[in-house]
């Protein structure tokens, strides 16, 4: 929307009273008869014979210089030019109600109450009333109403044809992926018999594993805009978060052990219940787990924690990896924004891990913040403040493994 609706055929000469004027040597009292036989006349318009406006005559001010002890004796035939306002505010039919009410302030605020001269090409077109300004911000409204309408309805369009494309993009595209997948599995695990070359069985593992690469690029995008779009809807259950944690990370052991880096989980002795989407918290974790152990080199150490505080629990994935500088923050919460995105990058994936998590915190009516220092390490955490109780509930029944412990 640019705001760009109102054109002078908007402007306030399509409102204005246009009320025949006044001569400068009509009588007082004729002007006082006109302003009797019209309750509504505010104000009459004092032109010269040229048309061009030369005073305002105001309704009040003349009554009341009449109503005086002589004052209709004084005045009665007086010309009005005596007792006008000299100089009148006036403007051109064609200004619009932002300039016009910019000069109404800053000139002429009693304009609004006596009335003020409209002209067009510098004759008299009309007397401009508090009335006609009222009209003028109505109908910007009503205009600005619709403006806003029609661009929600187009965003609206723009989304559905966006989620549209989506799903039908992971469809077409997860049909053919599938059967590269299934196929590739079946031939790495030489299923129906020898390949051949060792090449070979090279190639179905790395066709395997691109396979699964692009799957989960596709589940993201698609997670991103379903969150985006509002079309995620959480279905809450109490979930023990530290039994959680320790599924997560007990899916990372090999890759942990391969990498060299310790993962360790510290979680209380009386369990951390909330109430949270089960599915949508284990992809936060997996995706923050993840990314601290790819971050970290041989050696370090990743830690997830948990923890009640302020009434909310909170969940820490720490790491002793390379951190994230402070001007690159804000790039790593963007949508395939990553800190090494060139192509000689050293590690792998998308850049859809942080946006997704955030977004999907956000949907469990949590909150994700980031601490990092480049060399020292990172720590990645997540406040979820929705039903927190202490201890097993009855609707957890599985069996926690141990409160305090190492996983490597
Ligand atoms: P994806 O998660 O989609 O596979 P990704 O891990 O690169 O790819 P994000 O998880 O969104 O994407 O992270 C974005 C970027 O933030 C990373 O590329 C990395 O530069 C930086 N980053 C994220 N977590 C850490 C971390 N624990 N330590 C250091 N840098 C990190
Ligand atoms: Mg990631």
């Amino acid at each position: 929307m640019d705001g760009n609706f109102e054109s002078a055929a908007d402007g306030v000469g399509r409102l204005v009273n246009r009320v025949a004027p006044i001569a400068p040597t009509d009588y007082c009292g004729d002007v006082h008869h006109r302003f009797l036989a019209d309750p509504d006349l505010l104000a009459l318009a004092v032109v010269d014979d040229q048309n061009v406006p030369v005073g305002l005559v105001n309704r009040q001010e003349l009554q009341v210089r009449l109503a005086d002890r002589f004052g209709w004796a004084l005045y009665e035939r007086k010309p009005v030019s005596v007792v006008m306002e000299e100089e009148p505010f006036s403007v051109d039919a064609s200004i619009a109600f932002d300039p016009l009410s910019r000069l109404i302030i800053s000139q002429r605020p009693s304009a609004l109450m006596s009335g003020f001269i409209v002209t067009e090409n510098g004759r008299y077109a009309g007397l401009g009333t508090a009335l006609a300004v009222l009209q003028m911000a109505a109908d910007r409204s009503a205009a600005r109403a619709r403006e806003l309408e029609r661009a929600h309805s187009r965003a609206e369009e723009a989304n559905r044809a966006k989620s549209l494309f989506l799903a039908n993009m992971s469809h077409e595209l997860r049909t053919p992926l599938n059967a590269i997948i299934g196929f590739s599995d079946l031939m790495k695990n030489r299923i129906f018999g020898q390949l051949g070359s060792d090449q070979y069985d090279q190639y179905a593992q790395d066709i395997n594993t691109s396979g699964h690469h692009l799957l989960e690029l596709i589940d993201g995008i698609l997670d991103l805009s379903k969150v985006e779009a509002g079309k995620l809807d959480p279905v809450f259950e109490p979930v023990d978060v530290g039994e959680l944690l320790g599924e997560c990370l007990r899916y990372f052991t090999v890759a942990g052990a391969e990498a060299g880096v310790s993962l360790e989980i510290d979680i209380p002795e009386l369990p951390v219940c909330i109430t949270a989407d089960r599915r949508m918290l284990r992809q936060v974790l997996l995706n923050l787990i993840s990314n601290a152990l790819k971050f970290t080199e041989a050696g370090g150490q990743v830690t997830v924690s948990v923890m009640v505080r302020d009434g909310a629990a909170v969940i820490r994935v720490n790491d002793t990896g390379i951190g994230i500088a402070p001007e690159d923050m804000s790039k790593v919460m963007e949508p395939f924004g990553q800190v090494e995105g060139g192509l000689n990058r050293r590690f792998d994936g998308t850049g859809l891990g942080l946006p997704l998590s955030e977004a999907l915190v956000t949907v469990l009516e949590g909150s994700l913040s980031i601490e990092s220092t480049v060399g020292v390490g990172t720590a990645v955490t997540i406040s979820l403040p929705r039903q927190v109780t202490r201890g097993r509930t009855a609707s957890l029944s599985t069996e926690r493994g141990r409160s305090t412990g190492t996983h490597s």
